[in-house]
Order: C-alpha cells, then structure tokens, then sequence
C-alpha cells in the first residue's frame, strides 16, 4: 500500500495517470464511482435506467441505506468518483456532502470515459497488465479471474 500518497487534484488527465500509478504501485485499492443514479437513490427518488435496474421511491429504503453507508469509507486505498461539475454540479455538490474521505481520495466517476475515453484505450490495459496484479472480472452475474 502506497499510504497517504494519493493526490487526486480533481483534474480529469492528472487523476488518470495518477491512477494508473495506483493500479500499479498500491497493494490494494479501490475506485468506487457515485454520480446521478446514486445521488437520485439517496434523495428517495425513483429511478433507473437502460440496464433495468429500478429504484423505488420508499420501497428500498435498506439498499438506500447500505449505499449511503458505502459513501462513507476513508481506507486510503480507497478513491471515490464522483459527478463532474462541468456535467452534474448539483449532484457533485450533493454527493461532496455525503462521502466523508479527504480531497486527495476524490476523482470523477466518469474518469475512465469522456474527455479520457482515449487515454483510457491507450493506458488501462497495459497498466492492468504492468500490475502484475490478479484481475477480477465482473461479467453480469458470472465472476471470473
Ligand atoms: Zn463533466
């Protein structure tokens, strides 16, 4: 674990190559991304979208519960992403309120697309492979390595 080193500026081209840095040099670490969806789940707003899933208004209010309790981690291999101002500033603001971890652990949630959507063809996948490190894949609801 590379402690107290990670120095997210809330700059989308910096917070990238710092996290490939991370990818490589921590023992472990997590990127936990928060935007509108969650944000509309802690509000008690029912919402959803294209991939079905479907928050309803009073009606899962533990899962509601349990995503607030996941905002609140402050392991420093722990990196929160948020919504961008420039897109979301309600729901970055909001969500701001909610985490409790420092700026130094706070990035975008939409790191990995936009304006780094490039950068991220170029740079995850060899930094996944310069790791080193055992890769755990999420494929609907199949795990594999
Ligand atoms: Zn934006």
């Amino acid at each position: 674990m590379v402690r107290g080193t990670h120095i997210m500026k809330q700059d989308f081209k910096d917070d990238f190559f710092e996290m490939m840095r991370l990818i490589v040099e921590s023992a472990s670490l997590a990127f936990a991304r928060a935007a509108d969806g969650e944000a509309n789940i802690l509000k008690n707003n029912t919402i959803g979208n294209k991939d079905g899933w479907l928050y309803k208004k009073d009606k899962n209010l533990i899962f509601r519960a349990d995503l607030r309790k996941s905002l609140l981690c402050t392991d420093p291999g722990y990196i929160y992403g948020l919504s961008c101002t420039c897109c979301d500033e309600t729901n970055h603001k909001y969500l701001l309120d909610v985490v409790k971890t420092d700026l130094g652990h706070l990035t975008f949630s939409n790191l990995w697309v936009n304006s780094n959507f490039n950068l991220f063809h170029e740079h995850f996948f060899e930094t996944l492979k310069k790791s080193k490190k055992d890769i755990v894949k999420q494929l609907g609801k199949i795990y594999s390595c």
